[in-house]
């Protein structure tokens, strides 16, 4: 039988695990997800139907402070997925010190079905649910998968409809006029670029002549390919989404596709400046940067050995299998696991909290210059500690931030 999302977690914490030699009590803690509510509610339809939904949250651990991570929509999201979500949360925010736990939600939903109202609903009624399992310094969820500054907005008036007070920081990732941080939106694209640049200055190869693919298309994807060909100069050469793959040798223009992307309805099909190829065709393109941008389980058993690019820099969440994993390290290939290289979105939603608790927001320069900071500070962290050790990229990301979550429970000590 296939493995679970979590088992397949476990596994890469496993390993982690057992070369830092982590004490065997803490070590069972810190494998299982502490809290996880389940709730089905109704949403009224434009028609008048009412139709059930599902929906997720969960706390993985909480020991170096509240839990932190998205919500999701997404027809296959799975109480299997949510907690594996947040168990990876729970080792990124660690990783960037950030004082957080790790947190993650979801609703089972395809809302490209859905009318602008009926997704409102959807949202308020959805976090209306798991209002009482949320708050400010308990539990602070943001954007994931489908899921934006708008639906944000709508959580935040949820919530301080309830409270009675305008809870500006129970969610990040909100619009900028209700307490939202600039710099937001491009954060994790940011971040991804930074450690790309990071990752290829270590290992001797210039950025300004590297080529680039990236698997999808949105908020991650997008801005890493705007960041790595606008800042860093790399060509990007592929872009895919759900609807279609373009590549050119020369470099696409990233601005012009993004312009096209937003009046077509939020997709690159039809963009007429590239050629057409598969989704296949653009992982496995001899490029020096791949980003994986998507969702999970992009790079598996089954295509990693076609993967040729030099670099896979882990926009997404869990795009490359164990399994994937072991073969591209075979084959010399650097990862840079997700939980360093996508920390940024959850490093700027920090500081939006932080600027929301204190009603006191910074500019652009400040946030951009604190994450590029914070981002090279991970990087270097784990530079050292593969060294260390000598393992790999992301068997390195995780000692470290396993070593500070095991060091928060053994100063707490386990209650009662
Ligand atoms: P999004 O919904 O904005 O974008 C997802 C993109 O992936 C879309 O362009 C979609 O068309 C594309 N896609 C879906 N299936 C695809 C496929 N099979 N092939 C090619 N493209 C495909 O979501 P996002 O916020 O950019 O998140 C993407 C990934 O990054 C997820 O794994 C998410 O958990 C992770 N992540 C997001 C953030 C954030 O700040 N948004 C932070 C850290 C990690």
């Amino acid at each position: 039988m296939a493995k679970s999302l979590y088992e397949q977690a476990l596994e890469v914490f496993g390993y982690a695990a057992d070369v830092m030699k982590l004490d065997p009590n803490i070590r069972k803690f810190l494998e299982r997800p502490q809290r996880t509510l389940v709730v089905e509610f109704p949403v009224v339809m434009d028609d008048g139907r009412v139709e059930m939904f599902t929906g997720y949250r969960c706390q993985h651990n909480t020991a170096r402070g509240p839990a932190k991570g998205g919500i999701r929509y997404h027809p296959d999201v799975t109480l299997d997925e949510v907690q594996t979500l947040a168990f990876w949360m729970t080792w990124k925010c660690s990783l960037l010190n950030l004082p957080y736990g790790g947190g993650k939600g979801g609703v089972k939903v395809d809302p490209s079905k859905l009318s602008k109202h009926e997704l409102e609903r959807l949202s308020r009624r959805f976090f209306y649910e798991i209002a009482n399992f949320i708050g400010e310094k308990r539990d602070i969820p943001a954007p994931d998968v489908n899921t934006n500054a708008q639906v944000m907005a709508w959580y935040v008036d949820t919530y301080t409809m309830h409270a009675g007070y305008p809870a500006l920081g129970v969610v990040t990732g909100k619009p900028v006029e209700i307490g939202g941080s600039v710099g937001r939106n491009e954060a994790t694209g940011r971040g991804v670029a930074v450690t790309a640049a990071e990752a290829c200055k270590l290992l001797g190869k210039d950025i300004s002549k590297a080529t680039v693919a990236v698997q999808g298309f949105g908020n991650v994807g997008s801005f890493s390919a705007k960041i790595l060909y606008e800042d860093y100069k790399a060509k990007v050469v592929a872009v895919s989404d759900v609807s279609a793959a373009y590549y050119d040798p020369n470099g696409l223009d990233i601005n012009d596709l993004i312009t096209y992307r937003d009046s077509n309805k939020g997709f690159i099909e039809g963009y007429p400046k590239g050629k057409k190829i598969s989704h296949e065709e653009l992982l496995e393109l001899d490029v020096d940067i791949l980003v994986p941008a998507a969702l999970e389980n992009a790079i598996t058993q089954k295509n990693a050995d076609k993967i040729r690019a030099k670099f896979i820099v882990e926009g997404a969440n869990g795009p490359v299998t164990p399994e994937a994993d072991k073969i591209l390290l075979s084959k010399g290939v650097t990862i840079i696991p997700d939980i360093l290289a996508n920390a940024g979105g959850v490093t700027v939603s920090y500081f939006e909290w932080v600027q929301d608790l204190q009603s006191f927001f910074w500019d652009l320069d400040d946030i951009r210059s604190k994450l590029t900071k914070m981002m090279k500070a991970a990087f270097a962290e784990v530079a050292k500690t593969k060294e260390k050790y000598n393992v790999d990229f992301r068997t390195a990301a995780y000692i470290v931030a396993i070593e500070r979550v095991a060091q928060a429970v053994r100063l707490r000590g386990i209650y009662p």
